[in-house]
């Protein structure tokens, strides 16, 4: 072992003392150093984690609605207070530039003042007098251990699209994290304990494909939200339901953003920007197809290459627009699509790896690109690049627009731009994508909606949050009843009567 930071597993309210048998390296990538090492579970751990999560169920899913709320109060209370503290962790370990790390965890905490109402979203239905004296009502009751496997691209948002509504509803969690990006999980343990929520509630096992496995064949684990890439959240889903488990496994993306010749083009531009590059394009909602019907495209691509020329990529903790990606493994696949892509025949505008960076040298960068003139076929079409990687596509038709998309098998987020009110509800109507947005580029919705994509982009039928999270993490039952009319007549010896 170093003497660099190490992070490990949160287990019954403390933190786990074994030794590890593996380990992660865990990277600053604008500096391009490891920051610390993080111990990847095995399945003893895993096990010590459902454990604890199971112990703890009976006397969470007994504490008052009221009681559950207050914690959920003093929660939202707290991460609120120290949401720099949490996106500071992020940027150190994912590189997303600090303002937009600090605006992730604003959208995390949407969904913890959404689950703090939740004594109104459990409440059920009550039907008087469905028989003589018989009255029908139906509740909702927690499932028990759910586990929670996130990915390294939103370390705090994602974990939190579930675990408030879990923990709201009476459940108990073990939350696997990426191991790439640990740290803001811990912060969120350690915020939980300290506004009361009892040890065991919410743990966090840090690891890889073992400890994934053992969950998804844990019997004492319940339930599993997954969010990924599209194998592992197919593997997901097929090896958690074999096992008896609720799963809803969100999977990657490829969403398009559609621009109709009677688009607002600056408007059009400033959304490619900000959606195709934001948190350099490591984002499930990314937009990394630009469908241009014609005649607008030349325009359209000058006017996005000349805003291109105006971001800065560096260290994100200064200040800059974009930073680094994930990993150097990460830079090096992103950046083979720009050979990819130029070896197929289309256009490269603009090069991101000649960007001039403000940040160390050894960090992970990359800097914006983009491709005009690609073809379906290609593969900076076909696959998902998960980098600061716009594709321009130039179709003669709205028709040809709606089928480009409707045939790729993703079908997680797209948008339209267009100032044709017909034409977006025609859009918004005809297009196979769970979540669309109408001169929105990334349209996520409110907590109080659902987030979930269509396609290869989600496997089971919960999207995350709102009211199918709560079914999700809920189950239903039905109560019939009769009671007797209190007879209180006295002593009669008369010969009984029907009254
Ligand atoms: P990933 O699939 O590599 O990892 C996700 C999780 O699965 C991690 O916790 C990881 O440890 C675990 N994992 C990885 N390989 C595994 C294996 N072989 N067996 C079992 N578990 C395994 O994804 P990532 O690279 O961390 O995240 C990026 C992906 O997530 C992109 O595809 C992105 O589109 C997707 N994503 C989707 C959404 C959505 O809402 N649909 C949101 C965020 C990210």
């Amino acid at each position: 072992m170093t003497d660099t930071a190490r992070i490990t597993h949160w287990i019954g309210g403390k933190l786990w003392d074994g030794v590890p048998e593996r380990q992660g390296d865990v990277f600053d990538p604008a500096t391009g150093e490891v920051s610390a090492q993080v111990d990847l579970a095995a399945p003893a751990e895993v096990d010590a984690a459902v454990a604890a999560a199971k112990g703890a169920f009976a006397e969470w899913r007994n504490s008052s609605l009221t009681k559950r709320t207050q914690v959920l109060f003093a929660f939202r209370e707290i991460i609120n207070a120290r949401k720099e503290e949490v996106a500071a962790a992020i940027t150190a370990e994912h590189g997303k530039v600090l303002s937009d790390a600090v605006g992730e965890v604003t959208r995390g905490l949407e969904v913890v003042e959404f689950a703090c109402g939740i004594p109104h979203l459990l409440k059920g239905g009550f039907s008087e007098g469905v028989s003589t004296g018989v009255d029908v009502y139906s509740i909702r009751q927690p499932l028990g251990v759910v586990g929670i496997i996130s990915p390294f691209n939103f370390p705090a948002m994602v974990p939190m699209w579930f675990f408030p509504v879990a923990i709201a509803a009476g459940n108990t969690v073990v939350l696997k994290p990426s191991e790439k990006d640990p740290s803001a999980s811990m912060l969120i343990a350690q915020m939980w304990a300290d506004a009361g929520l009892p040890d065991g509630v919410f743990n966090v096992v840090h690891g890889d494909k073992p400890a994934v496995d053992r969950l998804l064949e844990h019997p004492d684990v319940r339930a599993i939200s997954f969010v990924g890439s599209t194998p592992i959240a197919r593997y997901v889903y097929e090896t958690g339901t074999r096992h008896g488990k609720r799963v809803q496994a969100l999977g990657g993306a490829k969403n398009h953003m559609v621009v109709l010749p009677d688009a607002d083009l600056d408007l059009a531009a400033d959304a490619a920007i900000n959606a195709g590059f934001g948190s350099a394009g490591e984002r499930c909602m990314a937009i990394s197809a630009l469908v241009v019907v014609e005649p607008v495209a030349d325009e359209l691509v000058a006017k996005i290459s000349q805003r291109m020329g105006t971001l800065r990529t560096g260290d994100g903790r200064r200040g800059t627009d974009m930073g680094p990606l994930v990993t150097a493994v990460h830079r090096d696949k992103v950046a083979s699509y720009l050979d990819s892509g130029v070896a197929d025949g289309a256009e490269l505008v603009v090069d991101g790896r000649d960007v001039e960076v403000d940040g160390a040298a050894e960090g992970f960068w990359l800097g914006p690109s983009l491709f005009d003139r690609a073809g379906p076929e290609m593969s900076i079409y076909t696959d998902e690049i998960f980098g600061p990687v716009l594709t321009v596509l130039r179709v003669p038709s709205y028709d040809a627009a709606l089928e480009l998309v409707n045939s790729n098998p993703y079908g997680n987020g797209t948008a339209i731009f267009t100032n044709d009110g017909g034409a977006a509800r025609r859009y918004q109507f005809e297009v196979e994508v769970g979540m669309v947005g109408v001169n929105v580029p990334i349209p996520v919705p409110m907590a109080y909606y659902s987030f979930g994509g269509w396609k290869n982009s989600l496997f089971g039928d919960s999207h995350a949050h709102g009211a199918e999270g709560v079914h999700f993490f809920t189950r239903g039952k039905v109560v019939t009843s009769r009671w007797l009319n209190p007879s209180h007549g006295g002593i009669n010896l008369g010969f009984p009567m029907q009254t």
